[in-house]
């Protein structure tokens, strides 16, 4: 499947809101435990093979990546850290970094969060999901790996995490099975794309 963020290339890092690219059009964020696996979904929405790489890179790990699908839209690779082997200087500098960026950034129209399905709702993930609850912006979460699992276990974690979060008052989320290696879910996670974004028909899959 080819999917419409397939031109999709790296733009800009920036350590803060202030130094991010202009706040119009469009942008959606993907956040998600260092090794969720979400350089893993990013490569395979955008269909490259390292694009997500770039901001593991020395130096770029700081705070938000941008790139670029088109010249209205953007995907925004957050950094997966902010708990455990991260000193505690760092985390804070995190923290108040993506505070300001989830709830000053106009363009920002939701946030697609990746977790492992093994490992569903670490601390990381309960601080995004109060982010997006408290912020108002809408939550896509992407269960991945679920190749790791059989199709039955897949389906029940998926069920028991959304009873979880449902249970959560004013929280927006949507919730599905995805796996990178396999290529499982791609086109509903592009579908989630689209319609934030407002992506055009004729590119949308
Ligand atoms: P990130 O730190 O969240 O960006 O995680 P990565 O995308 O780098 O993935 C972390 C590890 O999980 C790597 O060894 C990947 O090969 C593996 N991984 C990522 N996605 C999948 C998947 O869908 N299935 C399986 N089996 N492994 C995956």
């Amino acid at each position: 499947m080819n999917t419409p963020y397939q031109n999709t290339h790296y733009l800009t890092s920036a350590p803060s809101v202030k130094n991010a690219p202009p706040d119009e059009g469009f942008e959606v964020a993907f956040a998600g435990r260092s090794n969720a696996g979400k350089s893993s979904a990013i490569n395979v929405i955008t269909q490259q093979k390292a694009l997500a790489r770039v901001s593991k890179t020395p130096g770029r790990t700081q705070m938000l990546n941008f790139f670029r699908v088109d010249d209205e839209r953007r995907l925004v690779d957050l950094p997966g850290y902010g708990y455990a082997q991260v000193p505690e200087a760092i985390q804070k500098t995190w923290r108040q970094a993506l505070e300001t960026y989830f709830s000053e950034r106009r363009s920002l129209r939701g946030v697609f969060l990746v977790m492992d399905i093994r490992h569903p709702l670490t601390p990381f993930d309960h601080r995004m999901i109060e982010w997006c609850r408290h912020w108002e912006l809408p939550l896509h979460i992407a269960l991945t790996k679920a190749d790791k699992l059989s199709r039955g276990g897949a389906l029940q974690t998926l069920r028991k995490v959304e009873a979880e979060l449902n249970a959560q008052e004013g929280l927006k989320v949507t919730l599905q099975l995805f796996s990178a290696l396999k290529r499982l879910g791609l086109e509903e996670a592009c579908a989630v794309l689209d319609r934030w974004l407002e992506m055009p028909q004729s590119h949308a899959v």
